[in-house]
């Protein structure tokens, strides 16, 4: 302990920078990745989450705030699939942070770890925001949280050889947990299963996939591209032939176009928290997933 001590008082005089003693110090771009880092690392990791719940994570300014952060950074912990290619690419040059950038250890996208939805055939800029690299919104299945955890603490234990054990003790204690818990959520989340939704973007096709819900449109025209009335008004006429019971939206999405379609079609609006921090119930990634659930049960009652 007063090993401990010491080491970590030297170690902060040479990093008056630091509030914390942390071996790891991680520049997660999205909320749930940096949670993921906590479950593992614990007190071993300093997060900082470039993004909130509440901010779209495909757009965002790359402020000098996120560039000081970058600089420190050991690890960059990104989604990947080009869900960051609006932002990230910057923050990473500008930051002049060797240890970071893509192909080296100490940078790490989840995408890379599952196998992704939606990748087209073909790749044609005139479809909207892309996703050419496949959907990006990898997390809302809660098999691929578990396949990132792999490779995660796999990757910290590489940048941070002293407490290797810690990060694989770590996960494999989140892992139980979260096996425990899918089991748990798989059988809440039966009555889901062949519900048909629109959603406001194509944020939730993970989430749709593993619980067998059926997409039937999206509110934006094309991903990326806002909700028009004529593209609202089309998919409201298509309720008489293929009817969604739910319209799906995330905390940072405008709730307008959802609450329009909502009313039009008396069909409940969905606000899920998408992230942790989404909503008050999403304190950490268990907690997204069951709020997840317990907000989509609820809106079919
Ligand atoms: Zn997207």
């Amino acid at each position: 302990m007063n090993n401990k001590l010491v080491q970590c008082s030297l170690f902060l005089l040479s990093m008056l920078s630091l509030p914390a003693c942390a071996a790891l110090n991680i520049f997660a771009t999205v909320p749930e990745w940096g949670a993921l880092a906590r479950e593992i690392g614990g007190d071993q990791v300093r997060v900082y989450n470039a993004t909130t719940a509440f901010q779209d994570p495909h757009r965002i300014e790359a402020k000098p705030s996120l560039l000081a952060q970058a600089r420190q950074a050991n690890l960059v912990l990104a989604v990947g699939a080009d869900l960051e290619v609006g932002w990230l690419p910057l923050v990473l040059r500008d930051s002049g942070n060797a240890t970071i950038q893509p192909g080296r250890p100490g940078y790490f996208e989840a995408a890379a770890f599952v196998s992704r939805l939606e990748v087209p055939g073909v790749i044609d800029r005139g479809h909207g925001d892309v996703h050419a690299a496949g959907n990006p919104h990898i997390h809302l299945d809660p098999r691929n949280v578990l396949k990132v955890g792999e490779a995660l603490s796999a990757r910290m234990a590489e940048l941070d050889a002293a407490n290797a054990a810690v990060y694989q003790a770590g996960f494999k204690v989140f892992a139980g947990k979260w096996q425990a818990a899918l089991s748990r959520w798989e059988k809440e989340s039966a009555p889901l299963r062949g519900v048909s939704v629109l959603v406001h973007h194509a944020s939730f096709v993970y989430l749709n996939h593993w619980l067998g819900m059926k997409e039937v449109g999206s509110l934006e025209p094309k991903p990326g591209v806002e909700p028009s009335s004529g593209h609202l008004t089309a998919l409201l006429a298509r309720q008489q032939t293929t009817p969604a019971r739910l319209v799906l939206r995330t905390a940072y999405q405008q709730d307008g176009p959802s609450l329009w379609m909502a009313g039009k079609a008396g069909i409940p609006a969905v606000l899920l928290p998408y992230t942790v921090g989404g909503t008050p119930e999403a304190k950490d990634l268990f907690g997204l997933f069951d709020d997840t659930l317990q907000r989509l049960l609820k809106a079919l009652r």
